[in-house]
């Protein structure tokens, strides 16, 4: 038998622990089921599909959908299971050997992960200590390395907060350079980058149904960006890779637009009850344009708070061992009752701790 490749042995992959407990915060996936009436005519539409058949190649309805969407031409749209398979489709295309990929640390693990997997050398900026990056250095570390992809996460996983447009366009005034802005939470936030990149020609915004969409399990995502770029993803990536499941499942949610904003209304408002829960027990957290808050336990208790959590089977993302989180957690917002678990094992668990 072959080894692995020795630069893949070197790192773990990026999975969060699947811990059995009865309230999951920690994927920040939504709470809510899709509606009864969209899962029926799915299941209806599905009897008369020829899944005999390979499906449509270029997803052309659902690229349709998308484009009236967001007012962009179906040839601006790229597909992906999940934007996952955006970001490593973008690495396949402008990444590997030879090439660079900048990232904003802390940030998304699957940038550098994908980056390192196809061989492409990553250029880290560091955020200061409240999360937030400096013009000058990035624009200055920019123009010494010349990466040819920058990835901005806005808002930002884990801290939950919305990169600079001053600083990305400021990075993408260099034309050589292919800037990613991953809106996995876009929906959550007051800004989109959408619009700073109209008539860009290196400016990509990557989207999911895996948040407000509530169709994680389906694996959907997609990118929106000039045609020219959009056609070497659809080059590089396999043959028939969308399957006319999701292709129905895409179409059929984009006609439910309504569905998805009463679901981001209640997790807006659960996002508030957890922030104000988190300042009301005096922790340290970040201000959220996301369906997640990242907040620090106390002094070097951050191992002990999440295991105090699980203790009454509540899960969050540790993060406290992660480079720059020290005794940092991430919640998901969740459904009213999940929140109010999870507010309740929270001041549970601090008592506990601090006593
Ligand atoms: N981007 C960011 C910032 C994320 O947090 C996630 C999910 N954790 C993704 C992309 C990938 O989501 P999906 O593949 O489900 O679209």
């Amino acid at each position: 038998m072959p080894k692995v490749r020795p630069d893949l042995a070197l790192f773990g992959a990026y999975h969060s622990p699947q811990v059995q407990v009865e309230v999951r915060l920690n994927t920040n996936e939504s709470p809510f089921s899709p509606a009864a009436d969209f899962t029926e005519e799915l299941f209806r539409s599905l009897s008369s599909a020829d899944l005999n058949r390979y499906p449509d190649r270029m997803a052309k309805e659902l690229r349709k959908s998308l484009a009236e969407l967001h007012s962009v031409a179906p040839e601006q749209i790229f597909i992906g299971n999940g934007s996952n398979e955006v970001i490593s489709t973008l690495f396949l295309a402008y990444g590997g050997p030879g090439r660079k990929a900048m990232t904003f640390e802390p940030t998304y693990a699957m940038y550098s992960q994908i980056a390192r997997i196809t061989s492409t050398e990553v250029i880290e900026v560091e955020r200061d200590r409240e999360f937030a990056l400096g013009l000058d250095e990035v624009v200055s570390v920019q123009e010494a390395t010349r990466p040819e992809v920058v990835f901005f996460c806005s808002p930002n996983n884990p801290t939950g907060l919305d990169e600079d447009p001053e600083i990305i366009s400021a990075v993408a005034q260099d034309e050589n350079t292919l800037v990613v802005i991953d809106e996995a939470y876009g929906q959550f936030a007051s800004f989109s980058a959408l619009k700073l990149a109209q008539n860009r020609s290196n400016i990509v915004v990557s989207k999911t149904f895996s948040k407000v969409w509530s169709l994680a399990g389906l694996r959907l995502g997609y990118l929106i960006g000039p045609e020219d770029i959009v056609a070497n993803l659809w080059d590089v990536c396999l043959p028939y890779h969308i399957d006319t499941i999701k292709q129905l499942a895409g179409r059929l949610s984009l006609e439910r637009v309504n569905d998805m904003e009463g679901t981001l209304d209640r997790i807006l408002a659960g996002r508030d009850e957890i922030e104000g829960a988190l300042k009301r027990l005096d922790l340290k957290y970040w201000p959220s344009s996301a369906n997640f808050i990242l907040f620090r336990g106390p002094d070097g208790l951050g191992d002990r708070l999440w295991q105090a959590l699980v203790d009454r089977s509540v899960l969050v993302r540790n993060c406290s061992g992660w480079p720059r989180l020290k005794d940092c957690l991430r919640v998901t917002v969740g459904t009213e009752e999940e929140n109010a678990r999870f507010i309740t094992a929270l001041s549970e668990s601090l008592a506990e701790l601090r006593s």
